[in-house]
């Protein structure tokens, strides 16, 4: 099994989920119980939240468990909507990407039914990055949240965040008046170096499953100060920011493999990086093929690519038969967000990056992790050489 899909989820760290696993039978206590066995649970609760906060740079209690990327990015969607018609006058306005996962994309586009100006900013077709320019003309009195993503998880383009975060926290100095920043750092835990405190974001969105850690389980950062509406009510648990009986088993697995994925951070990122620049020199060979954005193929050092995820296209042949064919051969692709994989729109990531409809739908995402080996995406090579022409020929007549 060939397996080329970790920015979907990655192979499971079974250290990690082994010691999960352990401290449930040692601490199975409510870490909200007043008795020992809940006390001890509460201890260790704590001494995760400890040891993330040192990876990511922030603060313990600034950290706050959930049930993972889709629910920190919807908390903070939802939290400015329970706000919206409070301490501003005017219609109230939300800027995020065209580039968004769907947990922060969909729901920020809901706001507009509640009386919110929607702004979603796009990216430059040649290098997938944000235009700044144009969330620098959008910004206004109106403003309260900006949301951008760090690593886009279709393209692996790194979003220039702290530019942007730059950007607003100038505008709304001036304007003195607050406006949140979010990030989805999803796709950027444990496959790129950052520091919470240098980027300078107000919240940011993290998930487990990205680095081998369980599903399910994730968390938000909200800085020191802030204050964020509760969106569920029923318990103090989590600050009262995410109530509900806390995970124990699934987040002190979370932090061994946040741990883990530091400790072999460099090591990982050396090796898909060499296995990434040969790999996209040799798909250069393939006639037709397209990189997305176009830049991956003739700069493919450049900073603002992760080494973990490539997108390219073989139009016409369809991203969804070039799936299932390579599923065939034991190999495991995907066409792009595994979350709408199954739907049939229109894929907005690529469309505000201005690629073209028929070029979106033969599009592949091909994603590395800390396991894969140059022999894997060489048998991929082979296996796209063998089956292209006949997929060509098929898809033409
Ligand atoms: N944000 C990004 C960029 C993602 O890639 C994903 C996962 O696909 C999510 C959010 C959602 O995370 P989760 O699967 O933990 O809900």
């Amino acid at each position: 099994m060939i397996y080329l899909d970790w920015a979907a989820t990655a192979q499971p760290d079974l250290q990690a989920l082994q010691a999960g696993l352990d401290i449930t039978r040692s601490y199975f206590g409510n870490p909200s119980s007043l008795h020992k066995l809940g006390r001890e649970a509460e201890r260790v609760l704590n001494e995760c939240r400890l040891s993330l906060s040192s990876y990511l740079d922030c603060w313990p209690e600034e950290l706050y468990f959930t049930s993972g990327g889709t629910e920190a990015n919807n908390l903070i969607i939802n939290s400015i909507l329970n706000n919206l018609g409070e301490k501003y006058t005017g219609q109230p306005k939300v800027i995020t990407s065209g580039l968004e996962h769907d947990s922060i994309y969909k729901p920020a586009l809901a706001l507009a039914h509640w009386g919110a100006k929607v702004v979603v900013i796009k990216a430059n077709p040649g290098n997938g990055r944000l235009d700044l320019s144009m969330l620098e003309q959008e910004l206004d009195e109106q403003t309260r949240l900006v949301s951008l993503m760090f690593v886009n998880n279709e393209t692996g383009v790194i979003q220039p965040v702290k530019e942007a975060v730059q950007l607003v926290k100038q505008f709304s100095q001036k304007a003195g008046r607050r406006i949140l920043f979010h990030t989805d750092a999803v796709q950027a835990l444990g496959k790129i170096p950052f520091s919470l405190k240098e980027l300078d974001v107000d919240t940011a969105a993290f998930s487990a499953h990205k680095i081998g850690g369980p599903k399910g389980v994730g968390c938000l950062y909200i800085r020191k100060g802030l204050q964020l509406d509760p969106v569920y009510k029923g318990g103090e648990q989590e600050q009262g920011i995410r109530p509900g009986t806390e995970n124990l088993p699934g987040i002190y697995a979370f932090s061994e493999a946040v741990q883990n994925s530091f400790d072999n951070h460099e090591h990982t990122l050396q090796s898909c990086s060499i296995i990434m620049k040969g790999f996209i020199e040799k798909l250069k060979m393939i006639p037709g093929l397209v990189f997305l954005p176009e830049e991956r193929g003739s700069v493919p050092e450049a900073a603002h690519f992760s080494q973990f995820i490539l997108k390219v296209a073989i139009p016409p042949i369809p991203g969804e038969v070039l799936v299932r064919v390579l599923e065939d051969k034991d190999i495991y692709v995907s066409t792009g967000s595994a979350c709408s994989s199954r739907k049939k729109e229109k894929n907005h990531v690529l469309y505000n990056m201005g690629v073209p409809d028929k070029i979106a739908a033969s599009s592949i995402r091909i994603s590395l992790g800390p396991s894969t080996k140059e022999e894997e995406l060489n048998a991929l090579l082979k296996a796209l050489k063998q089956e292209i022409p006949t997929l060509m020929k098929a898809t033409k007549s």
